[in-house]
């Protein structure tokens, strides 16, 4: 039976041509810091795949730091700034890498739309007397909302607050141009854009601000990453993150196009079942994701029973589905339990079809009336 994989926010397919280079390299003992020949081709290989991430990104490749993935990018931007006492103002709607991490997190709320209230914001950053952080998702894992960044950047700016932003999910979705964005931090990871798993980047300006801290170094040990991330680089990982950016860049217009998808997916469950909740749908949103609640039907039961014909979908964050706990991000917006905890994500990736979303839509309208009935 076919089977259709509809989480690409948890993880996604790893493209041909990515994997292609990911195995090429796996066939050579690769350690960058050996000085002989093998040694400085890892090196070459590490180097490329920084360049094309700094290009891709607009970003300096002397800025970019490889990571084993997006929550310790998130950890080691965190950790420097609380370990400096710093306030750390973030939202409810955040990814667990951060909020879990905080221990004092300064919360501004969201609207129910998902986006940060900007006037609340500025109220929060002013009322400040020591210096801040301000960080937050730039596109919504559960939800797919995508922050007015401009304009949050311009409220923080008059704070002279530091900003980091979770990048994790934007990239490839929407344009991404770290200068023009003008933040201090971003958190990028390789398995989100089709990418190798276990390989992210922190992006830094530079601390050129005011206020701004260099990273504390976490992990400790060798000179790896200009002595800023110890631990031998993967050379096979970091070329296929290389590789992966490159292709979602230039196939950035082709995933934006996979709103025709999302948007059929929505218009027919709307149809069948009117009462249905799509979360964020007054916000700008990301291409690839519809979080949508059936009041009255859990979301355990509704993975379950799509799960049985071969339909991967989650609730929630993959982080926190496998068990039932409510979606702190939906209630983050202002939902009510009845609604959040009968809500389930569909996030589609860059080899969905509209033959799988007709499939799916078939399998969904049997499994709603089989419920309902
Ligand atoms: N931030 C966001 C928005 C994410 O979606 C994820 C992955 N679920 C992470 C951070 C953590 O990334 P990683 O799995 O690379 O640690």
């Amino acid at each position: 039976m076919k089977r259709i994989y509809f989480d690409c926010n948890a993880t996604t397919l790893m493209k041909p041509a990515v994997k292609d280079v990911v195995m090429k390299a796996m066939d050579y003992p690769y350690n960058a810091s050996s000085t002989h020949k093998i040694g400085r081709e890892a090196r070459r290989i590490i180097e490329d795949a920084r360049n094309i991430i700094a290009e891709s990104l607009n970003a300096e490749s002397n800025n970019i730091i490889f990571t084993s993935g997006a929550t310790e990018s998130n950890n080691t931007i965190l950790s420097t700034f609380q370990n400096a006492n710093y306030d750390i103002i973030t939202t409810p709607t955040e990814h667990p890498s951060i909020i879990y991490y905080l221990k004092e997190p300064i919360i501004t709320p969201v609207l129910d739309n998902g986006l940060i209230d900007l006037d609340a914001l500025d109220k929060i950053l002013s009322e400040r007397d020591k210096p801040s952080l301000l960080s937050f998702i730039l596109v919504n894992n559960e939800t797919g909302v995508i922050q007015p960044v401009e304009e949050i950047v311009k409220i923080a700016k008059k704070y002279k607050t530091i900003i980091h932003l979770d990048a994790v999910q934007a990239i490839g979705k929407i344009e991404v141009d770290f200068k023009k964005l003008d933040v201090d931090f971003i958190s990028i990871a390789s398995h989100k854009i089709a990418g190798p798993q276990g390989i992210g980047a922190i992006i830094t300006a530079g601390c050129k601000k005011e206020y701004c801290l260099d990273l504390d170094l976490y992990f400790k040990g060798g000179q790896q990453e200009k002595n800023r991330r110890a631990g031998t680089e993967s050379a096979a990982l970091i070329a296929g993150f290389g590789k992966a950016m490159e292709l979602a860049v230039k196939d950035l217009s082709k995933f934006q196009d996979l709103s025709k998808l999302r948007d059929k997916i929505e218009t027919k469950i709307l149809e069948i079942a009117p009462e249905a909740v799509i979360f964020g749908k007054t916000a700008p949103r990301s291409s690839n994701t519809t979080c949508v609640a059936i009041p009255g039907i859990a979301s355990m039961t509704q993975l379950i029973a799509l799960d049985l014909e071969n339909i991967c979908v989650s609730s929630g964050s993959a982080c926190s589905s496998g068990t039932s706990v409510i979606s702190r991000v939906l209630s983050g917006m202002g939902a009510h339990e009845d609604v959040s905890g009968c809500a389930i994500r569909i996030s589609l990736g860059w080899q969905s079809t509209i033959e799988e979303v007709d499939y799916f839509l078939q399998i969904w309208q049997k499994m709603y009336n089989h419920i309902k009935s």
